[in-house]
């Protein structure tokens, strides 16, 4: 499965006895997974976290809230380098738990918490629910289709959860299951292609993107000036580095085949001739390297 697909985010609600005891798993680490909604359409895993971390006159809580930006434990799960904790989310005097599981869920398992409904969108928030589970079972050698139950399941005289949340996207748990085996199963296909080095990006762009730019400038060229702005974003790009200073770096995107070629003829071969010229060798070298990164970060063969 792709582990990186989403980040887990840990902000944890203050310790009190009915919401977050403080105290470790009985097994440690989790046994088994109970898949929840939070039953309030339209609350986000921020509200959650807000209630939670508020409630005083009744015990409840969950570890994990998932809504459709973020996943976010406020009760340690053991994802991160804080061991499980106890929640309290299934009422201890159900016995189908016991039954199924050996252990009481407050005990052995995370509460995972599907947030729904209002402004919402459930695809997103069911992706990351799917994958959060997904991960789990991965990280301690679960199998979905025996350590995934819902709170209907094991409550069915007083929860519906979390079907009825599924049920807003039209999907049932049985495909929930699937699709968290789906998600575990799947494999990661490794990109074609090689980041450029963030200083040889840089220099790229100094030494040749940026006088170009300027001087279509000078000439009031707009196309060209497009042209080099948009060269020097995908090689930022092709880096992964910040689009303009301070802001986040950019996603690593593959440089296009023809950026690639664009700034090997049109400056790294000339630049490389004259050096021959020259007799200069560590030169020729040095731009042939120049090359070989751009052919890399486009995927193409080195020469
Ligand atoms: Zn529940």
């Amino acid at each position: 499965m792709d582990k990186t697909k989403y980040t887990i985010e840990r902000r944890y609600i203050t310790k009190r006895s009915n919401t977050r005891p403080g105290t470790c798993l009985k097994t440690g680490t989790p046994a088994f997974f109970v898949a929840h909604d939070s039953g309030n359409p339209g609350a986000t895993a921020d509200n959650h976290f807000d209630y939670f971390n508020g409630l005083t006159d009744r015990s409840a809580s969950a570890q994990v809230f998932i809504d459709d930006t973020k996943i976010l434990e406020i009760i340690p799960t053991g994802t991160g380098p804080d061991p499980a904790e106890k929640a309290w989310h299934v009422l201890y005097n159900v016995t189908t738990d016991n039954d199924q599981f050996g252990y009481d869920a407050n005990d052995a398992a995370l509460g995972v918490e599907l947030c729904y409904g209002g402004k919402i969108t459930f695809s997103e928030a069911y992706k990351r629910f799917v994958w959060y589970l997904a991960y789990c079972c991965d990280r301690w050698g679960k199998n979905p289709s025996t350590h995934i139950a819902s709170h209907k399941q094991l409550d069915p005289a007083r929860k519906r959860d979390c079907e009825q949340a599924l049920a807003v996207g039209g999907k049932t748990l049985k495909e929930l299951i699937n699709d968290v085996a789906a998600e575990l199963a799947a494999t990661v296909t490794p990109p074609d292609f090689v980041p450029l080095p963030d200083g040889i990006a840089q220099a790229l762009i100094d030494n040749y993107v940026s006088p170009a730019w300027f001087a279509a400038q000078k000439v009031g060229d707009e196309v060209g000036k497009t042209h080099f702005h948009n060269l020097a974003n995908n090689l930022r790009m092709a880096a992964g580095i910040p689009l303009t200073p301070g802001a986040p770096a950019a996603t690593l995107t593959k440089l296009p085949k023809s950026n690639a070629q664009e700034i090997i003829f049109r400056w790294l071969s000339p630049a490389w001739f004259k050096a021959k010229a020259a007799g200069d060798k560590t030169a020729m070298q040095h731009y042939n390297n120049l090359a070989n990164h751009l052919r890399r970060a486009a995927g193409i063969p080195e020469e």
